[in-house]
């Protein structure tokens, strides 16, 4: 394998920046452009232990930095590495990497590293999209699903899945390959209660997916109400600054602006909308449109009612199109004297809330957590670490309901085996274990360089 290497930190002014090279040809590499004070040699060094040197290009001095030196296999991509950690300016780093280059190492590529690491078998594809997932995490729950996933977790069940149905289709195939021989007769109930447990299974999986979205990508939340009931100030309110300019002209919210708020351990993805409410201005008239589609496509949304009037013909229309499963009647402005009445409203979790005057703002991040049910997703649940696990699984089950179909029609044992064999291959593509470049590549590039 060719010699790689990339700046792994980010390319900003901080106290320290690290370089890292991995292959075979690291260490002479290193020995090129590096010289301990000890002088000892990095072809001398053990693997996991570092030294104080300096790094120079000819004669000119470069920087002084700590080498650390991994040698094959035991090293994050099982191959020799070696890691710089040199003053962290962006133009030191960024020459040194320009020398390591010019001394005969190639830049490497998004994920390099870590697909390195699974080609070597130092870690599983789910554990590698663990990896990403790490990086990317914001906030406890996510990381700690993260870390659950990076420990095997999905590789785990999904292999004992796997497990079950490769010794489904051994039963399956002495039943078709022996029948007269001396084997005992087809179990239909044991066929059944392996392909529906499986079929759960799987089901579970996807479901915590889905579940665990809300803490790794945020929810997609719409702010909706008619002009003026105080949309951009509920905004604003859970925002915790003044992020829109607040105007008691109506339809000044033209576009829909995301930004994101935090409420515990969940991130708001909160779209502000143009009032939904029909309109001649051709500009408002892309906000209203806007609006629909957020509404549409939007896990949370956040209905905004103004207390101090009764419900316009508008406002009416609006409660009609909304669901209580996803909806938070916010009734804003209660520092005015009330004139709404509650009719309409039953069945939808409501909060009463003074935008201006930030009263209100606890009831309605309590009732944003109780809507979500944060509290009923365990975080130690496994969580596929990505749409594409998702999918394989879903494609896995889809067989396995075939076969429990052809096998309830009572069709040829052939036909259930074909199904049951169809599940195998996706789930192979899950772990990684069976998987195109294709795959391989798709899932690296969505990984930063020097990880
Ligand atoms: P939007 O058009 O729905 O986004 O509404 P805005 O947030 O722009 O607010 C419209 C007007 O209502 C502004 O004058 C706000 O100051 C006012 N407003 C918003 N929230 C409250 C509130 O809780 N109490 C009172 N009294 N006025 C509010």
């Amino acid at each position: 394998m060719n010699t790689i290497c990339a700046i792994s930190t980010p390319l900003l002014s901080g106290a320290i920046s690290l370089i890292r090279m991995s292959g075979d040809k690291a260490i002479i590499i290193a020995d090129k452009v590096f010289r301990a004070f000890s002088n000892k040699k990095v072809s001398e060094m053990n693997g996991h232990t570092c030294a104080y040197g300096r790094i120079t290009d000819g004669e000119k001095i470069l920087d002084d930095v700590l080498l650390t030196v991994f040698r094959a296999p035991k090293s994050y991509t099982g191959e020799d590495t070696v890691e710089i950690s040199c003053h962290g300016g962006a133009y030191v780093t960024k020459r040194i990497l320009g020398l390591i280059i010019s001394t005969g190492a190639e830049p490497a590529q998004p994920g390099e590293f870590t697909k390195r690491a699974v080609l070597n078998g130092k870690l599983t594809l789910t554990q590698a999209e663990a990896v990403m997932d790490i990086i990317s995490s914001e906030g406890e729950r996510a990381l700690i699903s993260a870390n659950n996933m990076r420990e095997g977790a999905v590789f785990k069940r999904i292999t004992d899945v796997k497990n079950r149905l490769v010794s489904l289709l051994g039963s399956l195939a002495a039943w078709i390959d022996y029948p007269e021989d001396d084997i005992p007769a087809v179990d239909e109930q044991s066929i059944r209660l392996t392909l529906g447990g499986c079929i759960d299974k799987l089901t579970a999986l996807m479901k915590s997916y889905d579940d665990g979205l809300i803490f790794r990508k945020g929810v997609l939340t719409a702010i909706v109400g008619s002009p003026n009931v105080g949309k951009s100030s509920v905004m604003n309110m859970l925002l915790g600054f003044e992020r829109s300019i607040v105007t008691n002209i109506e339809g000044t919210t033209r576009d829909v602006i995301e930004e994101s708020a935090r409420v515990g351990d969940v991130v708001l993805r909160l779209c502000d909308t143009a009032g939904l409410r029909e309109t001649s201005d051709t500009v408002e008239k892309i906000g209203v449109s806007l609006s629909k589609k957020t509404l549409s496509s939007a896990r949370l949304v956040l209905a905004v009612f103004d207390i101090s009037r009764k419900l316009s013909d508008s406002d009416k229309e609006l409660l009609s199109s909304l669901s209580p499963k996803n909806t938070i009647v916010v009734l804003n402005k209660i520092d005015l004297e009330k004139k709404l009445d509650n009719k309409g409203f039953e069945g939808f979790l409501s909060v009463e809330v003074s935008a201006r005057e930030k009263t209100g703002e606890d009831a309605l991040k309590s009732a944003i957590e109780k809507l979500l049910c944060v509290d009923a997703f365990s975080s130690q649940e496994t969580v596929f670490a990505s749409q594409r696990q998702k999918s394989c699984a879903s494609r896995a089950r889809a067989s396995l309901e075939t076969a429990l179909d052809a096998f309830n029609a009572g069709e040829t044992l052939d036909a259930v085996t074909a199904a049951v064999d169809g599940a195998l291959s996706p789930l192979l593509e899950l772990t990684g274990e069976r998987t195109s470049d294709a795959v391989i590549n798709e899932v690296f590039s969505r990984f930063c360089v020097g990880k």
